[in-house]
C-alpha cells in the first residue's frame, strides 16, 4: 500500500481561494485524510514553507502537435500517424512535468489520443490523464481535416459518433467521453471563418446521439454564425468563440454551457509575424480583439469558462500551453484565484471527471503541483517556482 503525509505545506482551498496549513494524507493514490495531527510511524513528504496546488487541467489541447513548427497541419500529413502518436507520448509528459496533470486533447490523427490515454493509463508509457476526443468532426470544407474525420451527412454524423463510442469503449475511456466537431473556420487554415458549417439540424442531430450515448460535444466555433447555432442545438462547449455577444453569452449562463476561450493562443499568433504566414497572423489578431471584449463580457455574466491552451498549435512551443493561457487569462482581467478555478475545480466538473479531480479534497485523486512560492501573489510561480509535481500519489520523475 501507497500510503504518506505531505506535510507543512499550504495547501489551496481552490473553491475559496485561500490556503489551510494542514497535512494531506495520500493513501493508493487519493487523499485520504486532511489534518493537523498526523498519525506516527507514515511516511512523510516535508512540503514546509511550500504551496501546494490541484494539478492544473487544460481543456483543449492537441497532443499530436508538438508546437514547437510554424505550420503543425503540414507536419501532420508529412509525419504519418506513427510519428504523431510518439509525438503525443513526449506533449504528455512534457505537460504532466511541468504541472499539466489532465488535458482534453480535441483532435488528432486516427482517433490516436484514445489509445494514447489507454496507454498512459496502463502504464506503459508516463503521461498526464487524458480525455481523449479522438478525431474532429467536420465537414468536407472543414477545418484541419488532418487531425479530422470528414462526415457531411447525418446518416454519416450519427455513424462517426457511434464508432467513436465503439472506440473508447473498447480502450476503457472512463466516461464522460466527448466528441469535438469543427463548426467554423479557423485562423489556422485557408478556409473562410464565417458561416456554419452544419445545417441546424445536422447539429441537433449531433448533439442529440452524443447526448443519448452519454457524451458531450465541444465545438470549435469563431463565427456568430456557428456560435448561435452550436448553442440553440445544445452543444455543451464553445472552443475559442470569437464572436460572443452578450445576448450569446447570457443564453450559454442559462443553458449551462461552457466557454472554452483559448485567448493565449490567439495573442501568441498576433505576435508571430514572420514567423508564422501572414493571413494567419492578420486572422488571429482580429480574433483577440474580439476575444479580450468577450472575456470580459462573460465575467460581467457569469457565463461559465474553463481554461483551454491550444497547445500544440504553430509557434506557441513544445507542450504544456496551459500557464501562458493561465497568465494572458489573468492580463485580461481575471484574479488569480478565478483563473485557478477555471484551470481546477470548475474545469473537472464540467468535463465530467470532478469527482476524481480537481481540487485537494478526500477521496480525490492526489494529483498536486508543489510549487516553492505563493501562486496567488504571483502566478508565474507555475513556471518560475515549480518544485514537484504528483500524478495519483507518485511523484512524476
Ligand atoms: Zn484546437
Amino acid at each position: 500500500m501507497n500510503d504518506f503525509y505531505m506535510s507543512g505545506g499550504n495547501v489551496l482551498d481552490v473553491r475559496n481561494g485561500d490556503y489551510i496549513r494542514k497535512d494531506l494524507r495520500i493513501t493508493d493514490g487519493r487523499i485520504s485524510e486532511i489534518t493537523d495531527r498526523p498519525e506516527k510511524g507514515i511516511p512523510v513528504v516535508d512540503c514546509t514553507g511550500k504551496y501546494l496546488t490541484p494539478g492544473i487541467i487544460d481543456a483543449h489541447v492537441h497532443l499530436v502537435w508538438d508546437g514547437t513548427s510554424p505550420d503543425p497541419m503540414t507536419d501532420t500529413e508529412r509525419d504519418g500517424d506513427y510519428l504523431c502518436f510518439a509525438k503525443g507520448v513526449m506533449g504528455a509528459y512534457n505537460s504532466l512535468k511541468a504541472g499539466v496533470t489532465t488535458v482534453r486533447d480535441v483532435g488528432c490523427n486516427d482517433d490516436c489520443a484514445i489509445p494514447l490515454a489507454a496507454a498512459i493509463r496502463r502504464g506503459y508509457v508516463k503521461g498526464c490523464n487524458i480525455i481523449p476526443a479522438g478525431s474532429a468532426i467536420q465537414g468536407s470544407y472543414g477545418h484541419c481535416p488532418m487531425i479530422g474525420y470528414v462526415a457531411n451527412t447525418e446518416a454519416e454524423l450519427i455513424d462517426k459518433i457511434k464508432r467513436l463510442k465503439a472506440y473508447h469503449i473498447k480502450m476503457q475511456t472512463p466516461p464522460v467521453h466527448w466528441v469535438k466537431i469543427m463548426t467554423s473556420g479557423g485562423a489556422a487554415g485557408m478556409e473562410d471563418v464565417g458561416p456554419c458549417m452544419y445545417s441546424d439540424r445536422e447539429l441537433k442531430t449531433i448533439a442529440e446521439e452524443a447526448h443519448r450515448l452519454n457524451m458531450k460535444v465541444a465545438s470549435h466555433a469563431l463565427s456568430y454564425d456557428a456560435i448561435s447555432r452550436c448553442l440553440k442545438a445544445g452543444i455543451d462547449t464553445i472552443e475559442h468563440g470569437a464572436d460572443l455577444d452578450e445576448e450569446l453569452l447570457t443564453y450559454m449562463k442559462e443553458h449551462d454551457q461552457c466557454w472554452v476561450p483559448t485567448v493565449g493562443v490567439y495573442k501568441s499568433l498576433s505576435e508571430s509575424r514572420g514567423i508564422i504566414a501572414d493571413s494567419l497572423v492578420d486572422k488571429a489578431t482580429v480574433v483577440k480583439e474580439k476575444q479580450k471584449k468577450a472575456f470580459a463580457a462573460a465575467r460581467e455574466i457569469g457565463t461559465k469558462i474553463i481554461l483551454g491552451s491550444d497547445a500544440g498549435s504553430a509557434n506557441c512551443g513544445a507542450h504544456p500551453f496551459a500557464f501562458v493561457e493561465m497568465y494572458t487569462m489573468h492580463d485580461f482581467g481575471m484574479p488569480a484565484d478565478e483563473v485557478l478555478r477555471c484551470a481546477t475545480v470548475n474545469s473537472a466538473e464540467y468535463l465530467g471527471i470532478g469527482n476524481d479531480r480537481g481540487s485537494l479534497e478526500i477521496g480525490k485523486y492526489a494529483d498536486i503541483v508543489v510549487l516553492n512560492a505563493d501562486p496567488l501573489a504571483d502566478m508565474h510561480a507555475f513556471t518560475e517556482a515549480l518544485d514537484s509535481v504528483f500524478k495519483e500519489g507518485q511523484l512524476v520523475e
